[in-house]
């Protein structure tokens, strides 16, 4: 029962729904106890012979009312404490959605993604269920509860009442015994469906090359001892299903017995009348439903408990990169002042970035050329603050990025990467994603900049072309000229290509690259490439070689030296010549 404790400050947040929830909900119970009752009076008058038309009349209009206000208050009950309940949902997943989106890549390394969406799912309908359902099954099962053995001891008889009751604490146990084996079956019966689900979703996708190796038999094999285990879980299941039925009947009926056999004693010896038996069995009617609901009641809060337990704990991890440090939040403009004595990961024992130091003025270009792995993304990371620990000093503007609120740094940066993503969503709205309200003008101008607009229009539906499983598929290219747009289009005050002009070709990179220059001249520009071409304009260019700056200058002073450039520049340069007329220029990595 903690968990109502652990959901206390947002009981007392919505107090007025619960309260006025709570009460409709006892009246609710205050007059179903009026209809046993008239049924009573009503039987004695008949066998008292007393029964007059009108006198049935009157208890039978009062039995209308009594039915009407029930089920007004029904009614808005269910809005108050679910509508309440359905509140809090939506406040934690609002609440998880924002912490989700203000953690850094590392979060994500360690969490799965489907555990995560289990959270954001599973775990907040437990807690939904039991700010709703829960709180309705406790008010519910103990006023009604009480109330009505109170009426049962107090108006007919207290000894039959003890009598019949005895079996009822039996299926509340049951209720929750059962109920929390029913869900420990029904867990592992559905985790063995997602196991076979993904099995099929491996299956299908590897076919060729199960074929390929004629593992066919094997895979269906496979498949069928899955499919097995999958169907003796379910009958687990179903045969915990099937005893909950007939065991709740037979403790039902062995109370009623009781009640008869007892109360046919009770009315021989004048003890009560006939009425008062029969209002009897009626109440006792009444009282399976809040016992069954106690035994539910304990299932509800356990999930409920260990799922906020989980919620919590996930919205308490704290994000590592933090406005800790900042005094300003204004958006910084370009320049750069950088000096990077070293940088590990923390996961890591060796440095991934040594020595690493350059100035970069408002407007200017700065080239990072460098093999796979030699840090050039890091070091980008690093520039954005996406990563933190560097023994060394970043500046912009000259302040240390750490005194910019992280919102301002975002506002700042434009960041194209490696891996480009597209939504399930049109062209357009792709292009327009970091500002939505940009005109389709706009969005245009950035598509020609980025030189995607002539294969956009080729599409049938032009802008309107929806991307992805359910629209047409793009090839790697477009899918990093459209990124390119999107950068383009929010014209940050410093963008960075993260070696995203890989999947374009040559001539096609020079005019982006030429498209940058011209618009982009105010503007700081980071550029990382294999490719020396798209960074030959650079007004810096730093040479990266496992993580250490092995040439840095122009392209100018970088083809004078007899270095690691000029070599590969010339070597570049020959593989564009002898691929002319094809339209991949020459890769190097
Ligand atoms: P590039 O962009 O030039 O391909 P990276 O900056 O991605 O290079 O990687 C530089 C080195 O840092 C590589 O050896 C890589 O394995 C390592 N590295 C990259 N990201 C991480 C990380 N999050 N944790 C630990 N090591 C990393």
């Amino acid at each position: 029962m903690r968990v109502f404790l652990d959901l206390w400050w947002y009981f007392k947040r919505e107090k007025t729904s619960y309260i006025i929830g709570i009460i409709m909900l006892m009246i609710v119970s205050i007059l179903s106890l009026l209809p046993p009752y008239i049924v009573g009076v009503v039987v004695d008058l008949m066998v008292e012979n007393n029964l007059t038309v009108e006198g049935l009349t009157f208890w039978l209009i009062i039995l209308f009312f009594v039915g009407l206000a029930a089920y007004i208050f029904r009614y808005l009950w269910r809005i108050m404490i679910f509508g309440a309940s359905i509140r809090l949902a939506r406040l934690l997943r609002n609440q998880l959605y924002e912490h989700f989106t203000n953690m850094s890549a590392k979060f994500y390394q360690r969490r799965k993604t489907g555990d995560l969406m289990a959270h954001a799912t599973n775990d907040i309908r437990a807690v939904e269920q039991t700010a709703g359902a829960g709180v309705l099954t406790l008010v519910d099962s103990l006023t009604l509860g009480g109330f009505v053995i109170i009426t049962m001891a107090v108006t007919i008889s207290w000894e039959l009442t003890l009598l019949s009751l005895l079996p009822l604490p039996l299926l509340a146990f049951l209720t929750n015994f059962y109920g929390s084996m029913l869900h420990k079956r029904f867990r592992v019966a559905q985790a063995a469906f997602s196991s076979l689900n993904d099995r099929v979703q491996e299956s299908i996708a590897g076919i060729r090359v199960t074929k390929t190796f004629g593992q066919e038999k094997a895979d269906i094999a496979a498949f069928q001892a899955e499919s097995d285990d999958v169907v003796k879980k379910n009958l687990r299941v179903s045969r915990i299903d099937a005893l909950f039925d007939p065991t709740i009947t037979f403790i039902i009926g062995v109370s009623y017995f009781l009640a008869v056999y007892f109360g046919a004693g009770f009315v021989i010896n004048e003890d009560i009348t006939i009425g008062q038996l029969t209002s009897f069995t009626i109440y006792l009617g009444l009282l399976v439903w809040p016992m069954l609901a106690f035994g539910w009641l304990f299932n509800i809060v356990e999930r409920g408990r260990a799922s906020y337990g989980r919620i919590s704990e996930l919205l308490a991890e704290q994000a590592e990169i933090t406005d800790e440090h900042a005094d300003t939040t204004k958006p910084p403009s370009g320049r750069f002042d950088v000096e990077i004595h070293s940088f590990r990961y923390k996961s890591e024992d060796d440095p991934v970035l040594n020595d690493v130091r350059f100035q970069l003025k408002e407007g200017e270009t700065l080239g990072v050329i460098g093999r796979t792995g030699s840090g050039k993304t890091t070091l980008m990371k690093l520039l954005m603050r996406e990563e933190q620990g560097v023994n060394g000093k970043i500046s912009l503007d000259y302040r240390s990025i750490e005194r910019y609120t992280l919102d301002a740094l975002r506002t700042s940066f434009g960041y194209v990467p490696q891996d480009q993503f597209l939504f399930s969503a049109t062209i357009a709205d792709n292009i327009a994603f970091a500002k939505p309200n940009a005109t389709m003008q706009e969005v245009i101008d950035a598509a020609k900049l980025a030189c995607v607009h002539e294969d956009i229009v080729q599409f049938q539906n032009g802008y309107e072309t929806f991307v992805g499983e359910r629209g047409v598929t793009l090839s790697g290219g477009q899918k990093q000229r459209i990124a390119i747009a999107r950068a383009l289009l929010v014209e940050p005050e410093i963008l960075m290509f993260d070696d995203s002009l890989s999947a374009v070709d040559a001539k096609t990179e020079e005019s982006i690259l030429e498209a940058l220059r011209m618009k982009r001249s105010e503007r700081t520009t980071i550029i990382s490439a294999h490719r020396l071409s798209a960074v030959k304009h650079a007004d810096v260019i730093l040479v990266l070689d496992q993580g250490k700056v092995v040439e840095q200058g122009t392209h100018e002073s970088l083809m004078k030296k007899d270095g690691w450039y000029r070599e590969v520049y010339n070597q570049q340069q020959l593989e564009s010549i002898v691929a002319e007329g094809g339209d991949t220029g020459g890769t190097y990595g």
